[in-house]
């Protein structure tokens, strides 16, 4: 079984287990959020031995050439010492610019960092609450646009992070954020292929984002975009994207509401995944970005193939919050 070494402790690592769930299971803190290899918040460093190169998935070459890994998609093979990142790889400074309600779960939070920060509309980055504990957070802003960036961050019962931004976050205090990661993004390869956009919630600000960027980007093809909420008050950013649909004749935007069965003139009644399938039924050659609720992402990528669309066409952000696996008759088998 291999021994992971970490602050000159040793752990003894089953197979299964990761290397975050073997060091946190006995107390450790490693900070962690999505426990599926996607939001990056785990980084750790393997200061000796060698680890999995599936641990690297994801992450930037110059942080994997420095044997940085996941640590919750990292199941060791041999015996390693591990470390966490040093102070401020891969993070930056920001003040709080702008806290603004977009409707009552979920507030549009501006940030201006303090070095310029390489990204594109659609990915994200994690914010840090303190050191031990980041979420990530998809960018809704364009950077050849905004001067700031927005992350949408929606109010989550008893949730640490998101109630720390709604409740005390104020304009001018200083956070740590992540360099930006994720490969849900807009690219100019093909500027005349029909996009289709498919988000719950909060999950409309990437969307959004990538939206503004295709547009920005002189994107040809048609661009649909559907948004789903359970009541007509959820919605957001409604005269921003009826005034976009209305400057680009490729554009348009459904609102589709779940809960109520005669909404208001100019909103769809059903479930968004639902109406944007049945009326774009043949998705050959299109390319599809979902967002949102992980459940409709997952059903929305198997729809969307055997709808026409080709795989490597489909892009999607699952709002991930994995519970932390339980481990513990593993580590005591
Ligand atoms: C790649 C990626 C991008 C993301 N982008 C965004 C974004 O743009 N905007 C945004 O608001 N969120 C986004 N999320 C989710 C975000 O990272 C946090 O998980 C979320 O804000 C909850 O964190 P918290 O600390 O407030 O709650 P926690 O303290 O982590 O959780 C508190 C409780 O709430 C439950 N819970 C956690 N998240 C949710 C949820 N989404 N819905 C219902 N229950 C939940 C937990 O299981 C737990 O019981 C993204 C996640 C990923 C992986």
């Amino acid at each position: 079984m291999p021994i992971i070494t970490y602050g000159g402790q040793s752990y003894q690592c089953p197979e299964q287990v990761s290397v975050l769930d073997c060091l946190t299971a006995p107390g450790v803190t490693i900070p962690s959020s999505c426990h599926a290899g996607l939001c990056q918040t785990c980084l750790m460093q393997a200061v000796d031995g060698n680890i999995p190169a599936s641990a690297q998935t994801g992450i930037r070459n110059t942080l994997a050439a420095q044997n940085y890994f996941l640590a919750c998609a990292c199941y060791p093979e041999e015996d390693i010492v591990v470390t966490l990142p040093s102070a401020g790889v891969g993070k930056y400074s920001a003040t709080v610019t702008g806290i603004n309600h977009l409707n009552a779960d979920i507030v549009c939070l501006q940030l201006l960092p303090d070095t310029r920060l390489n990204y594109k509309a659609g990915q994200f980055i994690n914010l840090y609450k303190d050191a031990e504990n980041a979420r990530s957070y998809s960018l809704a802003s364009v950077p050849e646009i905004d001067e700031h960036l927005h992350l949408h961050v929606r109010k989550v019962p008893n949730g640490l992070v998101s109630q720390w931004v709604h409740n005390v976050l104020k304009v001018e205090d200083r956070v740590d954020i992540s360099d930006a990661a994720g490969d849900c993004f807009y690219t100019p390869d093909n500027t005349d292929q029909s996009l289709l956009f498919v988000g719950t919630g909060c999950g409309l600000g990437l969307l959004y984002g990538i939206i503004r960027d295709a547009l920005s980007q002189g994107h040809r093809g048609m661009i649909r975009l559907y948004h789903g909420c359970e009541s007509v008050e959820s919605f957001f950013l409604v005269e921003e994207l009826k005034a976009l649909s209305l400057q680009h004749a490729n554009f348009e935007y459904t609102p589709c509401v779940s809960g109520s069965d005669v909404p208001p003139p100019g909103y769809t009644p059903g479930m968004v995944l639902d109406v944007a399938l049945k009326e774009n039924a043949d998705l050959t050659g299109w390319r599809v970005f979902f967002c949102g609720h992980p459940e409709m992402v997952s059903s929305g990528k198997k729809l969307a193939f055997f709808a026409g669309a080709s795989m490597r066409d489909i892009y999607a952000d699952p709002f991930i919050s994995a519970p932390k696996s339980n481990v513990t008759e593993l580590l005591t088998a």
